[in-house]
């Protein structure tokens, strides 16, 4: 690994990664390894502009759910071994509609499996990530900001703000929903907003969570609870309140993510803490006990932006950078990961194809975009569905939602598909 530089050399390599927070430092790891089975190695390099830190934007107090497809995929880029033991797994998931008889289940052991995803702490899972990247033979330019490009015939020239300068044949672009790169290069987003706020924060719960994560759909905007190890599993997270611990026999954590619209999201994250347990065990209900305590509370407005077009001149985009979703299905890095997979496999390709290989050519930023095309779609299609059908009260919407998920509950079969999609499988 080589940190932060101040040499105005310029550096030559295959690939420059710029966003190393989870897509970008999957992909990084994910070539490294890759690089090691080619005809020549791969030069390397990822630029991210965070320390991992509680401050770090990608890797910050979130928890998020990774779904069973991608623990497959994150297994076969050696990086999920690393990981493992910050996962809590989740064995059933409780779908509701609050006020109406809409319900059902989704379980792990009818379709064979021991769980139906992983519940990781971003933090966490940040700090590994950058100790693997330091024993691999990718190049890590942190903290570093890319603060200027220039688009290339034979590729792209990145100015750093550290003086550092970088060409590559391929660009990727993992820096993010305000992606520099996208900038720097013209490109647009396609945009909607779906006028919610996501207060995200840590609670306990009087109960053990006995590993079942909760969606439930309410009046306001949809509610997620995700099982999270004990206090005394988890030593190492920055918690911000000192009471949060539930290492109390009988209690359990849970990472709340509740969509508001913005005002009330707003006089609940600043409302005292009585106030705020109050109001969610009123919208979530006593289902998973009673709540007692909450960590610090953070939002995040809620918006679906996606560029039609993740490609350029000798660059893709990754993550984030080339779509932000709404969290209601806990999607977001699942599809990231799969253009990192995609992006990989593309890559793979190339090198049992040909003998000489641009990394950076047409041809190959092109079967990038045939690959992702069809995943893409169908999932933003899917969320967009989602995020409108169940924060709607028009009746006929609320019947129809509702005889949706009974019909689930009384016809299994039909689970299947669900959880597939639910698992990242496709
Ligand atoms: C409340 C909430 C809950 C979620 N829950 C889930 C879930 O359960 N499951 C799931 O799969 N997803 C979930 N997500 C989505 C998931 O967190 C994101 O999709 C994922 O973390 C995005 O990773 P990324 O690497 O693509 O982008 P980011 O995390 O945005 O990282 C971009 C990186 O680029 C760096 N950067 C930016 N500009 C520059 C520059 N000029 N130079 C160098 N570096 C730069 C930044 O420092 C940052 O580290 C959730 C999201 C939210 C908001």
């Amino acid at each position: 690994m080589t940190t932060a530089h101040n040499s105005t050399q310029l550096q030559a390599v295959d690939i420059a990664i710029v966003g190393g927070a989870m897509a970008g430092a999957t992909l990084a790891l994910g070539l490294a390894k890759l690089s090691t089975t080619l005809s020549r190695p791969l030069r390397i390099a990822l630029i991210e502009a965070h320390v991992a830190d509680n401050q770090h934007p990608g890797f910050d107090a979130r928890s998020i759910a990774i779904a069973h497809g991608s623990i497959f995929e994150l297994s076969r880029l050696g990086i999920w071994s690393k990981l493992k033991h910050l996962g809590t797994p989740i064995e059933n998931i409780h779908v509701s509609d609050r006020g109406h008889f809409g319900m059902t289940e989704l379980n792990a052991k009818p379709l064979g499996l021991d769980a139906l995803g992983q519940v990781v702490e971003l933090a966490k899972v940040g700090s590994v990530l950058f100790d693997e990247l330091a024993k691999s033979s990718v190049q890590v330019y942190c903290p570093a900001k890319v603060t200027d490009l220039q688009a290339q015939q034979d590729g792209h020239l990145l100015l750093l703000d550290d003086g550092s300068q970088l060409h590559c044949q391929l660009l990727v672009a993992a820096d993010g929903a305000h992606s520099v790169v996208r900038q720097h290069l013209g490109q647009t987003t396609e945009h909607v907003d779906f006028q919610q706020t996501a207060i995200v924060a840590n609670v306990v719960c009087s109960a053990p969570h006995h590993n079942w994560a909760y969606e439930r759909f309410t009046q306001t905007g949809p509610l997620a609870l995700l099982p999270m190890q004990n206090m005394a599993a988890s030593t190492q997270l920055k918690e911000p309140s000192a009471q949060l611990t539930s290492s109390a026999k009988g209690l359990s954590r849970y990472s709340l993510v509740w969509a508001l619209p913005p005002t009330q999201a707003d006089d609940l994250k600043n409302a005292d803490k009585s106030e705020f347990l109050a109001a969610l065990q009123h919208a979530f209900g006593h289902r998973a006990g009673r709540f007692v305590d909450v960590g610090q509370r953070v939002s995040y407005p809620l918006t679906l932006s996606y560029m039609p077009r993740p490609i350029y001149h000798r660059c893709v985009f990754v993550g984030n950078a080339a779509q932000t979703l709404h969290p209601i299905a806990g999607q977001g890095f699942n599809l990231g990961l799969r253009d990192v997979v995609g992006l990989l496999d593309v890559i793979a390709q190339a090198f049992t194809q040909q003998g000489e290989v641009d990394v950076g050519s047409s041809a190959l930023v092109h079967q990038y975009l045939a690959a992702r095309q069809h995943d893409r779609d169908s999932t933003l299609r899917n969320i967009e569905f989602l995020v409108r059908g169940f924060s709607n009260q028009y009746w006929p919407l609320v019947a129809g939602r509702n005889i949706g998920l009974r019909l689930l509950s009384w016809l299994p079969p039909l689970k299947r598909p669900v959880a597939q999609t639910a698992m990242g499988w496709r």
